[in-house]
């Protein structure tokens, strides 16, 4: 059983926490909050051990009167290894003071690959992440991208990507962010970093992407413009995509045709925190036309990536070589399809 810690209980945090104690072959021993709040109040209920990042705050939990099991500085000596889920640019930071630790750690797409200096995707580059000691699961987006790309390449090579990512404003919990009435080019440079992303995992693959903000708090949503290698059939498409896990078809007809509802779905399958795991490609949408194929997907930005995290921790602690059973062990753990 392997020791995990979390450094940082937010929106991925708390989701990489769950999915990591769904798991028979890891446990989490403690997380860390900064703040006395509902978070930190609700981490100690669900039974997590918790411990404060900044210890200089110990005492505004005390006053709060949550049951502290120490500082972060306490926790590191009980891991195997830590996932950090602290705000972008923050974990870059901590990674000074795991290695001081001598301890392996997981990091978001948040911050930057150079930064870490190796990329994770379950699907791409599982292998070359394996015993690694520093490795960052690439973004939501990015996490999107490749779940559908890859298999596309495997089944009939690409040549060339074009994607055009419509982004939400916000996450459902985020109040001070925007926009609230506005379409942003956002970066307004072309391309946009999603691209290059790819690439951290995908090395091969060209992609080039441009990127706007919309005022939803929902999922993301891709639309991408794919040029194929050799031909094939737009059902060849779909039941490689259907065959494909942490992948689902979503159909229009059947009263899936918006964002809105695909988490209206999400909702129904009952899991914790109506999370999406699965990228959601709309079936309708596929389409070949002159060698290029096209089609449309959405992202659940809270969620999609959080199994890869689960599946990171084995590379890099070497508990299983070979990726897919990793993934089927964590999608088991997590009902994923
Ligand atoms: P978040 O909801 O703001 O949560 C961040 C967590 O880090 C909070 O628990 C916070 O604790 C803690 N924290 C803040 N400052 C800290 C510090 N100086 N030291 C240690 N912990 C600190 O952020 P998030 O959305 O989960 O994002 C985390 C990472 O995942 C980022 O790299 C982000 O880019 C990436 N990511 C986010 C999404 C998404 O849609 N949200 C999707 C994919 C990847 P307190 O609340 O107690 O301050």
């Amino acid at each position: 059983m392997k020791s995990v810690g979390i450094n940082g209980y937010g929106t991925i945090g708390k989701r990489v926490a769950d999915a990591v104690s769904a798991q028979d072959d890891m446990e989490v021993v403690g997380v860390t909050k900064t703040k006395p709040d509902f978070e930190a109040e609700l981490a100690l209920k669900k039974g997590f051990d918790l411990y404060v990042s900044i210890p200089e705050r110990v005492k505004l939990f005390e006053e709060a009167g949550l049951e502290i099991s120490g500082t972060i500085d306490e926790l590191y000596d009980k891991l195997d290894i830590i996932v950090d889920c602290t705000p972008e640019g923050i974990g870059a930071k901590n990674k000074e003071m795991y290695e001081k630790k001598g301890l392996k750690g997981i990091f978001q797409g948040g911050e930057k690959h150079d930064a870490i200096g190796l990329s994770f995707n379950s699907f791409s580059n599982y292998g070359d992440v394996y015993g690694a000691d520093y490795a960052r699961v690439v973004s939501c987006n990015t996490t999107g991208l490749c779940r559908t790309l890859k298999p596309i390449d495997d089944l009939c090579g690409i040549k060339k990507v074009r994607a055009v990512m419509v982004r939400r404003g916000a996450d459902p919990a985020q109040v001070k962010k925007g926009p609230i009435n506005s379409i942003v080019p956002n970066p307004p440079t072309v391309p946009s970093h999603h691209g290059p992303d790819v690439k951290t995992v995908l090395y091969d693959m060209d992609i080039t992407t441009m990127a706007l903000l919309v005022p939803t708090t929902l999922m993301h949503q891709h639309n991408l413009m794919v040029e194929l290698e050799s031909e094939v059939e737009v059902d060849e498409i779909i039941d490689t995509l259907n065959n494909t896990s942490r992948v689902m078809l979503m159909e229009a007809s059947k009263g899936l045709g918006s964002t809105a509802e695909v988490m209206e779905f999400a909702r129904d399958l009952g899991r914790s925190r109506n999370d999406l795991f699965e990228i959601a490609v709309w079936k309708e949408s596929i389409n070949i036309a002159d060698g290029e194929l096209y089609y449309m997907q959405a992202v659940h930005q809270e969620s999609d990536a959080v199994p890869e995290s689960v599946d990171a921790i084995r590379a890099m602690l070497e508990m299983e070589e070979d990726p897919q059973k990793s993934i089927q062990k964590t999608n088991k753990a997590m009902n994923i399809f």
